[in-house]
């Protein structure tokens, strides 16, 4: 329940509605209470006015006898209909607060996975986050709804109805009442089975759906493989289990509506049979058992009801806890300096980094300057750090040994927000949105999008021939995650995009490797023209791509073993020899 608390900052948000909703219950009940009493005062009198036939004229006693039915049929439907109204209102209103919550606990999570690193993103899956923002948020919901809206229907129907069944007979109020905790407690039991079962049936559901998605993902790989026979008979073997997960909640289910029944019955029983035997004694009038019978049905439900909602509280207090732990994770801070200014170099300083799950180090004893306006390459083999490196100086990563300065100011004093919007960042793994390419291009550029701008990246990029073979050019949708481009053209893509970018300092993370010798040169002569007097920082485990750069960075097993021009490098430095006369380095 403790998990639960941390609603009620959106309760309090809610609170009038919340308050409305409890007087509906409340007046609803009310009304309800009287429809027994006038059925019993209908019966009563009837069997009173019958009773007098022998002595009186029988047209009279008929009108008097229909005057009372009719009398009191009004005020039962009277008393029922205000009833109604007001539990309809009371749903109105607990069930639209309910949704209110969701939506804005939708918000909340989803303003934080924003907010949230690179760390958290590497410990966590894209599966688990969307359960906890749509599944776990939908049993919190049902905590809220249905969970408060009976708990308090329950209260006050159970100390409305009580108290008057023990008002009119206190000793088969207690006889009525044994078989209504056995009722609450097996429907708890039952309950919980149930939300086991969907959890389990929930659980292989995410299953079969991850293996349809990586299934259709990695096609081309499985048809090349001849693997299609493998992933059939895996799909399969997962469907069946999800069917054998669906049959034993069915079983479940269907012993739990016959079980409430057989209780409900049971009580029914008690009553025509103790309320026989009291009218017989004389203590009870016919009318009081089927006053009592109704009561019994008023309070049934209530009692179904507090087993179930036992188990939803349950469910939505473990789904809670799961938001709650990663609503308590660390954000991204997002206070800091907003005014960046560079004049002369960014600097990093006895810099090491070493992976969570890792024993050796990343990067170790990194030192390097980037002056203002220079053109930096960082050469190195796959593995050697380049990423990391370039992943700490977008603050993607966080510093955890060692300085970095932008000029000589810390680079945490500044804002996030203000810093990334300084810098235009290409990574590795390129990804696009199924969208078109204008809209891919244009994405996360600040500067107004005109035409002429986009057309000159274009250029740059050296996307200009590949527009030539897109049916509609700029407009081409690009399919899911852009899987009708080719690795070189996303790569140009992603290059493009940060093209738009009006920045400060350009990230390239080995951003040409799938692009052809004759295409990276002229990217490379596009990109010097296009970023003139920017900076620029390029990664590559080719030294072709970056070796006209103003300085090389020679990186081998997270250390800066070299730094100068190629010339230089090529005279003094063995390895980068090495690297450059073998052409491309192993990967
Ligand atoms: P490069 O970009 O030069 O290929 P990386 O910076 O990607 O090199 O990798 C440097 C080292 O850090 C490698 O040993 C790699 O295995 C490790 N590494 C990279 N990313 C991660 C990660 N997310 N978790 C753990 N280790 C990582």
């Amino acid at each position: 329940m403790g998990q639960l608390a941390s609603l009620n900052k959106y309760l309090l948000r809610y609170k009038w509605l919340i308050l409305g909703g409890i007087v509906c219950v409340i007046t609803s009940n009310l009304f309800a209470i009287y429809v027994p009493v006038f059925v019993r005062l209908g019966i009563d009198n009837a069997m009173a006015i019958s009773m007098l036939l022998p002595v009186s004229s029988s047209t009279v006693l008929y009108g008097m006898f229909w005057k009372q039915v009719l009398w009191f049929g009004v005020a039962i439907l009277i008393a029922s209909v205000i009833k109604g109204v007001f539990m309809f209102l009371m749903r109105q209103l607990l069930i639209v607060t309910s949704r209110n919550i969701e939506f804005d606990q939708k918000n909340e999570i989803f303003r934080k996975y924003e907010r949230l690193g690179e760390s958290f993103y590497r410990e966590h899956y894209t599966g688990d986050l969307m359960s906890r923002i749509t599944e776990d948020v939908s049993n919190v919901r049902m905590y809220i709804g249905p969970s408060i809206m009976y708990f308090v229907n329950i209260l006050f129907s159970f100390i409305m109805v009580i108290a008057q069944m023990l008002s009119i007979n206190s000793w088969l109020t207690l006889w009525v009442l044994i078989p209504l905790p056995f009722l609450s407690y097996s429907i708890y039991v039952v309950s919980k089975k149930i939300n086991r079962g969907n959890k389990r049936i929930q659980e292989q559901l995410s299953v079969i759906t991850t293996k349809a998605q990586e299934t259709f993902a990695g096609i081309r790989i499985i048809k090349s493989f001849g693997a299609e026979e493998n992933f059939s008979r895996d799909f399969r073997e997962s469907g069946l289990d999800f069917q054998k997960k669906n049959l034993d909640l069915a079983k479940i289910n269907a012993i739990f509506f016959p079980l409430m029944t057989l209780l409900m019955g049971l009580s029914t029983i008690i009553v025509l049979y103790v309320g026989g035997w009291e009218v017989q004694a004389g203590r009870f009038t016919p009318g009081n058992v089927a006053e009592f019978i109704i009561y019994l049905n008023m309070l049934i439900w209530p009692v179904a009801s507090l087993g179930w909602t036992t188990a939803l509280v349950q469910k939505a207090s473990a789904s809670q806890g799961r938001i709650n732990e990663f609503l308590n994770q660390k954000e991204e801070s997002q206070t800091g300096l907003d005014d960046i200014k560079w004049e002369q170099k960014i600097s990093l300083k006895n810099i090491n980094y070493r992976y969570a799950d890792k024993d050796v180090d990343a990067l170790s004893g990194v030192d390097c300057e980037i002056n203002k306006g220079e053109f930096v390459g960082i050469v190195g083999k796959t593995g050697s750090g380049k990423t990391t490196l370039i992943q700490l100086l977008s603050r993607q990563l966080d510093i955890q040994q060692g300085q970095y300065l932008i000029d000589d100011v810390e680079v945490q004093d500044f804002s996030l927000k203000a810093f990334r919007s300084s810098l235009a960042y290409v990574q590795q793994d390129v990804f696009l949105f199924s969208d078109t390419l204008r809209e891919n291009i244009a994405f996360g550029s600040e500067s107004q999008v005109n035409e002429e701008k986009i057309q000159e990246v274009v250029r740059y990029s050296g996307l200009g021939k590949d527009m030539k073979l897109f049916p509609d050019g700029l407009e081409t949708i690009v399919g899911e995650r852009g899987v009708s481009l080719s690795g070189g053209q996303k790569q140009r893509m992603s290059l493009a995009r940060a093209l738009m970018r009006d920045a400060e300092i350009y990230l390239l993370d080995d951003c040409l490797s799938a692009v052809d010798a004759e295409t990276e040169s002229t990217i490379i002569e596009g990109l010097k023209k296009a970023l003139y007097g920017k900076t620029i920082l390029m990664s590559s485990h080719r030294i072709a791509p970056i070796m006209r750069a103003d300085k090389i960075m020679v990186i081998e097993d997270g250390k800066i073993m070299a730094v100068g021009k190629h010339e230089e490098l090529l005279e003094r430095n063995e390895y980068y020899r090495w690297l450059f006369e073998n052409q491309s380095v192993e990967s």
